[in-house]
């Protein structure tokens, strides 16, 4: 049976993206074929969708590094026709078919199972987003940074990896400082847990390599000189997590936070992240996130309006998360 998919082809022009009707005999292969039913835009899709950035590594590719459905055929012990499935990264939309398409053969040992008495559309609006954010408070803990030691500061706040670190360091006891660009979003991040907002202008501009000490721990989704000035205004002893690259990809910063202060600088990758660490992020999520919480940072589109919110997440337009409707 003929599935509609989100493909990007290589012209001589360009990549070409648009949907498209493949047939399963198209799908790569695998040991695991799934009916995907959900998928969600995180800012990579966005920039996948867009047609001008180079996210697929070979063409053609199926978008969408994310998705969650269920089983149909197996060859893999640890799956069964019928399981609830999530996959997260781990190439998808880059070296592997991913999830926007109703169909999807991938490696079971990339999938992990819904956990129990969540939804496939919750665990979307979780995503490669919302894991990449748990990843993120399961390092600053592992680095021993606890709420005691001070606030925790959130840049990227009104983002999907920022509202889902919001919840979850609200919930393990943290005092949140929410940074964003969205003033009028402000009701939005208290409701997340937020106590204080800051402007993100604050963060923006090159500051000083030693600053006052404001936080002990953080959660970078900007990077550049937000992440330089997070570094830091960091205290003695504290961790940061940088986990992406909304507002550039370098850092100009200095190494006097780490050699005046012994902070920690947390590299957090989701895509080919180990199994373990990838299971535990996943449990911690399904253990502390509030599910009326992800349910307000959460909007739902038909497969069709794909593109408009991947131009939406670029332009810094989307609130929270979004999950795209599949199958
Ligand atoms: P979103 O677009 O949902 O969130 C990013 C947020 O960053 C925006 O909502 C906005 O927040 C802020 N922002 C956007 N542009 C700028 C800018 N120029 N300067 C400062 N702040 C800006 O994206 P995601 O949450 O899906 O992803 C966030 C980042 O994390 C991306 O760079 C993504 O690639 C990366 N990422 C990395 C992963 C990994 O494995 N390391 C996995 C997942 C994501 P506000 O309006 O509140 O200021």
């Amino acid at each position: 049976m003929p599935f509609k998919a989100v493909r990007a082809d290589k012209t001589d022009a360009g990549q070409n993206v648009r949907f498209v009707e493949m047939d399963e005999a198209e799908l790569m292969d695998g040991d695991v074929t799934v009916r995907v039913t959900h998928s969600t835009v995180n800012y990579k899709d966005g920039l996948a969708l867009s047609g001008k950035s180079p996210i697929p590594r070979r063409f053609p590719m199926v978008l969408g590094v994310d998705l969650a459905g269920v089983v149909e055929t197996s060859q893999h012990p640890g799956f069964r026709p019928g399981d609830e499935v999530i996959l997260n990264g781990f190439g998808l939309s880059e070296t592997h078919f991913g999830g926007y398409a109703e169909r999807a053969r991938v490696k079971g040992d990339w999938l992990v199972k819904l956990p129990g008495g969540w939804t496939r559309a919750e665990a979307m609006a979780v995503g490669t987003a919302g894991y990449t954010a748990a990843l993120s408070v399961l390092a600053i803990e592992a680095a021993g940074v606890k709420p005691a030691f001070g606030p925790a500061v959130v840049t990227g706040a009104a983002g999907g990896v920022g509202s889902v670190a919001i919840a979850l360091l609200a919930k393990a006891g943290w005092s949140v400082i929410a940074s964003t660009g969205r003033a009028s979003e402000a009701d939005y991040l208290k409701n997340l847990g937020a106590s204080d907002i800051i402007d993100r202008a604050t963060l923006s501009a090159p500051g000083k390599p030693l600053g006052k000490e404001r936080w002990a721990a953080g959660i970078d989704s900007v990077g550049s000189t937000t992440l330089a000035n997070v570094l830091s205004h960091t205290s003695y002893g504290g961790a940061v997590a940088a986990c992406g690259l909304a507002g550039g990809m370098d850092l100009p910063a200095s190494v006097a936070p780490f050699i005046l202060r012994g902070i920690k600088l947390l590299g957090i990758d989701s895509v080919n992240c180990p199994m373990a660490p990838r299971l535990a992020a996943w449990a911690r999520i399904a253990g502390e996130l509030d599910r009326a919480a992800l349910a307000k940072m959460t909007q739902t589109i038909p497969f069709d309006r794909v593109f408009a919110a991947g131009a939406d997440i670029l332009a810094g337009k989307v609130r929270g998360r979004i999950v795209v409707e599949i199958g």
